[in-house]
């Protein structure tokens, strides 16, 4: 007898967050199509799925249309950090919002559940604090978050709107930073930053004074939810938060990080960035109630695997891979 498998379509699916759901699709006996145009995204995040016999891999730019059969799909293509999203910001508005398009399109067409990665960036510099999906947020529209941040909020939109024109069946989750194996070096991000430095015996870049915040969430947690959330009823969409409530100051990060690499590196103040938010930390009540997720993985133990997996990739000196 054949066992009906669902066919899942990951986009972005080389990227960080991309390589470890379709992981774990496949462990979940699910066939995968991962798409990515490897503007971020790495063969070496996918290279030990590629002999598997449900994983395909496809390069392609979610801003084109593309004509496949799938059950459902994860549209996860878009750089996440400001450093890559500010490099091509046109780019990137068009990957948020024809990547919307082009996935609701082809959703639509068949019938398949789709969702959006969002992020904790559509309530921009928060005046609520910690922030519940009602909160609308705080956004610069002009300012050069806002190629990713107004992106990514009209891409909620056009979701909504495909919902209640077309009935599509949408899963919406507000991710809050996340981290762990398969960031890239020069992700730019302060997890990956400031592991490398520490690692490196370079000095650690904190932006501004290190008294703002941000709420880190372990990998395998947000792929947990991630999961959960596709495979909720028809009538649960979101958004929901997807993120750590444990809330710490940028220097009391680059403090744990020094003492769990045991670095002699040196603390160093650099200017803030533009529309940097001040605070962030998610409200995850609706996420624990109608998906009953929440985060599992306390940051000390997930920066210690973090840690782990770049001593070992350094190590290994293939720079140009690890880029
Ligand atoms: P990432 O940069 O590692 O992955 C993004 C992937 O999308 C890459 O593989 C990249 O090559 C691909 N991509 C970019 N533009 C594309 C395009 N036009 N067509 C096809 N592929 C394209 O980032 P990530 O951290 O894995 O983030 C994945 C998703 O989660 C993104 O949508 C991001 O906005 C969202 N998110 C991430 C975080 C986080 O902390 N990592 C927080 C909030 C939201
Ligand atoms: N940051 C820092 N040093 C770095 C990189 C980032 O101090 O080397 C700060 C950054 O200014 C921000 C916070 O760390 O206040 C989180 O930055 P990140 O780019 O990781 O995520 P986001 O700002 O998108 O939440």
């Amino acid at each position: 007898m054949i066992k009906d498998r669902t066919r899942v379509l990951v986009t972005g699916g080389s990227g960080f967050i991309g390589s470890h759901l379709c992981e774990r699709l496949l462990e979940d006996g699910h066939e995968v199509l991962c798409v990515d145009n490897f503007f971020t995204g790495r063969r070496i995040n996918i290279e030990g799925l590629l002999d598997n016999r449900r994983f395909e891999l496809c390069r392609h730019d979610v801003t084109i249309p593309l004509c496949i059969e799938v059950d459902e799909i994860y549209n996860l293509a878009c750089p996440a950090s400001p450093v890559h999203y500010q490099r091509d910001p046109v780019q990137t508005a068009k990957t948020s919002v024809l990547g919307a398009i082009n996935m609701l399109e082809l959703a639509n067409r068949l019938k398949a559940k789709v969702f959006q990665a969002s992020t904790s960036e559509v309530y921009g510099d928060p005046t609520v604090h910690p922030q519940p999906e009602g909160y609308w947020g705080n956004v610069n529209p002009i300012g050069v978050r806002a190629c990713y941040d107004e992106g990514k909020r009209c891409a909620e939109t056009l979701f909504f709107d495909f919902w209640r024109q077309h009935q599509l069946r949408i899963k919406v989750a507000r991710i809050f930073n996340t981290y762990g194996p398969r960031m890239k070096p020069n992700d730019g991000r302060v997890v990956s930053n400031f592991i490398v430095q520490a690692l490196r015996g370079e000095d650690i870049t904190i932006y501004g004074e290190g008294q703002q915040t941000r709420s880190f969430c372990y990998i395998d947690d947000l792929v947990d939810g991630l999961v959960r959330l596709m495979n909720s009823p028809d009538d649960v969409r979101g958004p929901f938060n997807m993120g750590n409530p444990d809330e710490f100051t940028v220097r009391e990060l680059a403090e744990m990080v020094i003492d769990l690499t045991g670095s002699r590196s040196r603390i160093v103040h650099h200017p803030l960035p533009a529309d940097d938010p001040k605070q962030r930390r998610p409200d995850i009540t609706q996420s624990k109630k109608k998906l009953g997720w929440r985060p599992v993985v306390p940051l000390r133990t997930g920066l210690e695997r973090t840690i782990r997996y770049f001593d070992e990739q350094l190590a290994s000196g293939d720079v140009l891979e690890l880029l």
